[in-house]
């Protein structure tokens, strides 16, 4: 019996980096884009995939949502040969870099998921980061995917940023828990070297928030998601139970 996995395809591109990253991911290179793919296709084909089912799939980056759909489905049409039929995929997306159309293709690709980043719903904390979104742009890009049919989706939020407080961390989870996303992400921020994040704190530009608020804001996070019917099943993941 052929062993069942789950295949993780990474986008390594970005429309610009955000302050925080240290994520393998480039900006600036559209013209690498195709070529890219190109030599995905040719490793899925090289691949052993063919002795395995593939339960899930994950099309993460970086922002995939960056690529023209055309070579989303080329990726999907090589690695749909050998996932199951009721297969979980899901892609990435950042408000700034998706539309309707786009949306749509998915769909009509087979994906079943999107991941949403959103990391926070207050536009100076975003602005602060480098994010290329505002809060509402996100919120136009979640409704749109629900108006087109994406039942499964995550939001990933940070906890931890500079000038955040409990505050503006609560009011950010109740937002998206009023949105009812299936599954919410929340990573604690790490400060990683070489970034322009960590080039800000050094320069006391910015200032990472005390350990001790991080701490309660991870705990209450937790209660407060589980309070809403999430279940936390992995240390920054929450998901609703599937019915
Ligand atoms: S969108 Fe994601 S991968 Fe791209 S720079 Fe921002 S955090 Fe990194």
């Amino acid at each position: 019996m052929k062993k069942e996995i789950g295949v993780y395809v990474h986008i390594p591109f970005c429309k610009r980096k955000c302050y925080y990253c240290d994520f393998v991911s480039y900006p600036d290179k559209e013209n690498f884009m195709e070529e890219y793919v190109d030599a995905l296709l040719k490793e899925i084909q090289n691949s052993d995939l063919r002795q395995y089912k593939v339960k899930t799939v994950y099309i993460g980056g970086g922002t995939p949502s960056i690529l023209n759909s055309k070579l989303i489905g080329k990726i999907l049409e090589k690695i749909k040969k050998y996932t199951v039929q009721d297969a979980e995929i899901t892609i990435e997306i950042n408000p700034g870099t998706v539309n309707e159309e786009k949306l749509k293709d998915y769909i009509s690709f087979g994906i079943n998921r999107l991941s949403i980043g959103l990391q926070s719903t207050n536009n100076k904390l975003l602005k602060q980061i480098g994010r290329i979104h505002n809060y509402k742009e996100f919120l136009d890009v979640y409704n749109l995917a629900r108006n087109v049919g994406f039942k499964n989706i995550n939001v990933d939020l940070i906890l931890g940023l500079p000038g955040q407080t409990l505050r503006i961390l609560l009011n950010s989870l109740n937002k998206v828990i009023e949105l009812n996303p299936e599954h919410i992400s929340i990573y604690s921020l790490i400060l990683e070297e070489g970034t322009k994040l960590f080039q800000m704190v050094e320069e006391e530009k910015l200032k990472m928030i005390d350990e001790d608020l991080e701490r309660k804001m991870y705990w209450e996070t937790k209660k407060v998601l589980e309070e809403a019917g999430y279940i936390h099943y992995e240390i920054s993941n929450f998901a609703k139970p599937r019915l």
